[in-house]
């Protein structure tokens, strides 16, 4: 069999996604491969169809205990021979695994990095035919990452002492140059084909919103998507608990996942998520690595994260199965205090020397730095993300807030000057609430207390709020004609490229949200951006959505039947995709995205069943437009 079929026979999908193919390809030719890719790009058809292709076995090798069972699970459920080794299993279940695994029950074998060194392990993997070794979540490797795993350097021991060496694919959706080329050289890599792939993730729109109150926020938010599944992530285990508190006593089915909690209730509350029957999910940061959930519908920020990449990485967990998806990152002036603090008391993970500790803690500030300015920023959010990958974006996307938001633009130029200005006179030494009261020409106390009272620039930019010259600041930090320190009295200095600013040679632009635009609903905007248009509530109409809910029962009816997460039968986009082609026999529904051979021999009787029942086996359009157009 080839991987086109491979594919369409246990994974249901007619063609690749960027990059799969060439990867797969390189892997099969016995090449070393490094795939550097976003979550939910589908990395993980890249090792399992060359997996199925092998004469031997695959080991992967993965950190993460529950990501490992949903993969076993969800190859299980597409017909192929798989099973995992980790500390969830008892000795004999292990031994019982191994013995089997030596037989050639498995193609495919999850492994936990502990579990290489032991005796038995090494035992199996010496006399067996291993065609390839898989690292997943291969940053783990790099001691520049946030993840590293000291146990990921026994995979280099491991692979040393097997008789043959097997063909070594890695991937990860950490992009830093850093962490590739640790991964590339620790890892012992040979000559590999290294693939970074589009981190742009079309279907998800991004939003940076201030709210006045958050909780307001979070509470309409959640009512207007209701029976939607999503992730609020705070700051803080105190803000996990309060934000739950709150939405309990609204009656909204919420649960929580902090280190606080017991590791039994974490492990409670992560499957209500993951099994729908608590859709919406507050945490930390601590909660979402391996979980692999499709159908969420959001993901909100209710503080903002500390980098880039965290964002990216938490936000990303949103839309796994393309379709659209929302990432709103609540913002206000606070977040940024809460993250010098909890960068202040990082525990660090490793040894490390003064040097090293120094240059951490500065690429942190850089990085908080950054996401600062993505919530500033009011030009395109995602050209922004893509840009500190290392990317380009076309510069408007037309599917995040600022970009479908109306401008007005104000040439603040005399303002600037008048802020610089202000800045040399008191010798930068003040942050951005003082020189904002002065230049307003507050008579505050604290202001006297400094002097600034004193100064000509006081009261210069007088007639103006201080929340308008504050905005004017944020706009010159994002061009890099002002900037802050990075201690936790962030004071306000000025750059050599401010100097443009004061000969009248660069001027400054504001952008501002106009008034009515501002205020725009939800739904008014998803209306006006045309794009995107891959919400199942946007393609299907009311008839096609009740169809889809019969589906979706249905789904839920089998979940529990087998107890497993009603996504790993169908996604939701495959659902969609069953109302918009109204298969009628085994023929169509095999045309249906997401469904193979072995899902249909499954559960396809029992979808067309619910089809037929619902059609009365007369096929009419349940979805707007054109067919064309989705
Ligand atoms: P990653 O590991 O990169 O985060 P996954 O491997 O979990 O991503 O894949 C994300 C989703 O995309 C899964 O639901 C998967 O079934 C789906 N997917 C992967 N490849 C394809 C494809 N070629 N066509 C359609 N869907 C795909
Ligand atoms: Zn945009």
């Amino acid at each position: 069999m080839d991987k086109l079929n491979t594919l369409k026979k246990y994974f249901g999908y007619s063609a690749f996604r960027e990059g799969q193919e060439i990867l797969i390809d390189n892997i099969l030719q016995g090449r070393d491969v490094l795939g550097i890719m976003p979550t939910g790009a589908g990395k993980s058809i890249c090792y399992q169809i060359p997996a199925l292709l092998f004469s031997g076995i695959t080991l992967v090798i993965s950190p993460l205990i529950s990501l490992m069972k949903d993969q076993v699970h969800a190859l299980n459920q597409a017909g192929i021979n798989a099973a995992y080794i980790n500390s969830s299993l008892n000795e004999s279940q292990i031994s019982k695994a191994l013995r089997l695994a030596a037989a050639g029950q498995y193609k495919i074998i999850y492994v936990a990095p502990e579990r290489l060194e032991t005796y038995e392990f090494m035992q199996f993997a010496r006399q067996a035919e291993i065609s390839m070794v898989t690292v997943d979540e291969a940053h783990c490797i790099s001691q520049w990452g946030q993840d590293f795993r000291p146990s990921y350097l026994k995979i280099v021991q491991f692979i040393r002492k097997l008789e043959k060496r097997p063909v070594i694919s890695a991937f990860t959706a950490t992009a830093t140059e850093n962490v590739k080329e640790d991964i590339v050289c620790v890892l012992g890599l040979n000559n590999p084909y290294v693939l970074v792939t589009g981190f742009d993730r079309k279907n998800l729109y991004f939003a940076v919103e201030t709210p006045a109150g958050k909780d307001k926020y979070v509470l309409q938010y959640i009512g207007e998507h209701e029976a939607e599944s999503g992730i609020i992530y705070c700051a803080t285990r105190k803000n996990v608990d309060t934000l739950y508190d709150k939405l309990r006593a609204e009656g909204i089915a919420v649960t929580k996942y902090h280190a606080g909690l017991s590791s039994e209730e974490r492990r409670q509350n992560q499957e209500d998520f993951i099994y729908d029957k608590s859709p919406v999910m507050i945490a930390t940061n601590a909660f979402g690595m391996g979980i692999d959930k499709s159908n969420v519908r959001y993901v909100i920020h209710y503080n903002m994260p500390q980098s880039p990449e965290n964002y990216y990485q938490e936000a990303g967990r949103a839309g796994r199965d393309g379709e659209r998806a929302e990432c709103i990152l609540l913002y206000s002036a606070q977040d940024v205090m809460i993250n010098r603090f909890l960068l202040e008391n990082k525990e660090q993970k490793g040894e490390y020397t003064q040097e090293e500790m120094e240059a951490i803690a500065e690429r942190d500030e850089e990085r908080l730095r950054m996401m600062i300015y993505y919530c500033l920023t009011t030009d395109c959010l995602r050209e922004y993300i893509l840009r500190y990958f290392g990317e380009h974006g076309a510069g408007h996307c037309g599917n995040c807030r600022n970009c479908l938001r109306e401008y007005e633009q104000i040439d603040v130029t005399e303002a600037a000057v008048k802020i610089i200005t202000g800045i040399k006179e008191v010798r930068q030494r003040y942050g951005i609430n003082v020189i904002a009261g002065m230049l307003a020409g507050e008579n505050r106390a604290k202001l006297r207390e400094y002097g600034v009272t004193a100064y000509e620039s006081f009261g210069s930019l007088r007639g103006m709020r201080e929340v308008e010259i504050k905005e004017i600041i944020n706009r010159m930090l994002v061009q890099n004609l002002l900037l802050m320190t990075n201690d936790k009295y962030a004071i306000l200095k000025i750059t050599s490229e401010a100097d443009a600013v004061m000969k009248g040679d660069t001027s400054v632009i504001l952008r501002r949200a106009k008034k009515e635009s501002r205020q725009e609903t939800e739904g008014s905007r998803r209306k006006k951006s045309g794009k995107a248009k891959a919400r199942k509530s946007d393609i299907l109409n009311s008839r096609g959505l009740e169809l889809f809910e019969q589906l979706r029962l249905l789904r839920t009816e089998i979940a529990r039947e087998e107890n497993v997460p009603p996504y790993i039968i169908f996604s939701d986009k495959t659902l969609v995709d069953m109302c918009v082609r109204v298969p009628l026999n085994k023929a169509d529904m095999l045309e249906v995205s997401g469904v193979g051979e072995n899902k249909f021999e499954r559960y396809g009787e029992r979808f067309l069943g619910a089809i037929a029942d619902y059609t009365g086996g007369i096929r009419e359009k349940f979805y707007f437009g054109d067919a064309e157009e989705l």
